[in-house]
């Protein structure tokens, strides 16, 4: 018995490598990663780990988790290729590795810039531990930092960083932060909020090229001409999902590896799950690939439930959180398409949320500093329970009074 193999030791790979023995599996189990470190938290790296030095990775799970549970976790492998038919994995360097179900967790990596000076050294972007060791270094040496993207982790990063007292300029191509991602008046308080601790953000601009200085990034020229000096530009315009793997195997990918609701690929045998997969979501039917903690925990779960012969589907409420300097922000449901919206809680005070409707169906909440809401907005979603707009303007106490 070749058991399972899941290649990708991230937060969907680690998940699913516990889901299934939760689940009773009780054959081999082996957890495969490229990073040659016992897999940890990402979500730290962009908000606490850059700016302080004797910060350590968050394990996911102590060692004693997969001596324990019985997972044979292999560091520092890369897998080159897989054989669907033979079942079989090469290894990167030489080897090869049998299975009989193969998990697909390979996560995802930021989009490179395509731009010249675009690989000069100091011009770096965030997604592993080695990313954010290379970030802390440099910007202890670095006055002036320029970000491109005003995303999540952009704005992660660049409230991070100016709290560690650097100059720090948020350079965005469209006319408003975090994409489509949050409601127009959230983002227009996440920009006001960060310009007030002295962050620059320069919306609608975009980077022409890079300068260097001794083999070494020192600005960025921006469309409109103006030189931002830089000793370190942080690249956060996004992320591609790692397909390649599955994609030269002739699986069908479409933006992700294309998932089932058991989250099962095109092959048989093979499932995908986390960053890297795509798939038909169950509540908007629109095609989505998430980026988030919970969709990687939760997909890695029911892959577990499949493997060990259930047939759930994934029916999991998304929600997100992103911390950028004082602001946490939390996000429940999917609210794009959505037509109408209430506002809770007070803007001016740093604490409010966004309701978003389609007609009378609450797609989502979005929260700034109103945790509460969040959790409420999660049971009310999970419970497919739409209050009436009249009943959110009532508050938490009312919400909770309709719900029960
Ligand atoms: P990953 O966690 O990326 O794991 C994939 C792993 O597979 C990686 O270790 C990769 O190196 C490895 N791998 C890839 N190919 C191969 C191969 N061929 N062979 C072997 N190994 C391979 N989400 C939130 O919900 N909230 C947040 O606040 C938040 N903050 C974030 C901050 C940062 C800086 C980053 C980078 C991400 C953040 N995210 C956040 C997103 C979240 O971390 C991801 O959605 C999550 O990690 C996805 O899990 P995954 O297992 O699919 O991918």
């Amino acid at each position: 018995k070749n058991g399972v193999v899941i290649v990708g030791a991230g937060h969907a790979g680690v998940q699913a490598s516990a889901s299934l023995r939760e689940e009773g599996y009780d054959g081999p189990v082996v957890l495969i990663g490229d990073e040659n470190e016992l897999p940890y938290h990402k979500p730290p790296l962009s908000k606490t780990f850059i700016k302080d030095a004797e910060a350590k990775p968050q394990p996911l799970r102590g060692e004693a988790f997969y001596t324990g549970s019985a997972i044979d976790f292999r560091p520092g492998i890369r897998i080159d290729r897989i054989d669907p038919a033979g079942r079989r994995l090469e290894i990167a360097g030489g080897g090869a590795l049998a299975f009989d179900r193969l998990i697909l967790a390979t996560g995802s990596r930021p989009r490179l810039l395509p731009l010249p000076g675009a690989d000069l050294p100091g011009v770096l972007s965030l997604r592993s531990i080695a990313d954010a060791r290379l970030i802390r270094e440099l910007s202890a040496q670095s006055d002036d930092i320029v970000i491109l993207g005003g995303g999540f982790i952009g704005l992660e990063i660049a409230a991070t960083l100016r709290a560690a007292g650097r100059k720090v300029t948020v350079v965005e191509a469209v006319d408003r932060l975090l994409g489509r991602a949050v409601a127009p008046v959230v983002a227009s308080h996440v920009r006001q909020r960060l310009e007030t601790i002295g962050v620059r953000i320069l919306t609608g601009t975009t980077i022409a090229r890079l300068e260097g200085e001794n083999g070494h990034v020192c600005a960025a020229i921006t469309s409109t001409g103006e030189r931002l000096p830089a000793r370190m530009i942080i690249v956060g315009i996004g992320a591609v999902p790692n397909i390649e793997l599955a994609q030269a195997a002739g699986l069908t990918v479409a933006n992700g590896v294309r998932v089932d609701q058991q989250m099962r690929t095109s092959a048989p045998d093979i499932l995908a799950i986390g960053d890297a997969a795509s798939y038909r979501h169950w509540s908007t039917g629109g095609d989505v690939r998430l980026e988030s903690v919970q969709n990687a925990t939760d997909q890695a779960r029911l892959a577990a439930r499949t493997i060990t012969g259930h047939v759930d589907s994934y029916s999991a409420v998304p929600w997100f959180w992103s911390d950028i300097g004082d602001m946490k922000l939390q996000m429940v449901g999917l609210t794009s398409g959505g037509d109408s919206h209430v506002v809770l809680g007070d803007l001016a005070e740093n604490k409010f949320s966004i309701y978003h409707y389609a007609g009378s169906r609450l797609l989502g909440i979005e929260s700034v500093n109103r945790p509460g809401d969040h959790m409420l907005g999660r049971k009310m979603l999970g419970a497919g329970f739409s209050p009436t707009p009249q009943t959110v303007a009532e508050g938490p106490d009312g919400l909770k009074a309709a719900l029960a």
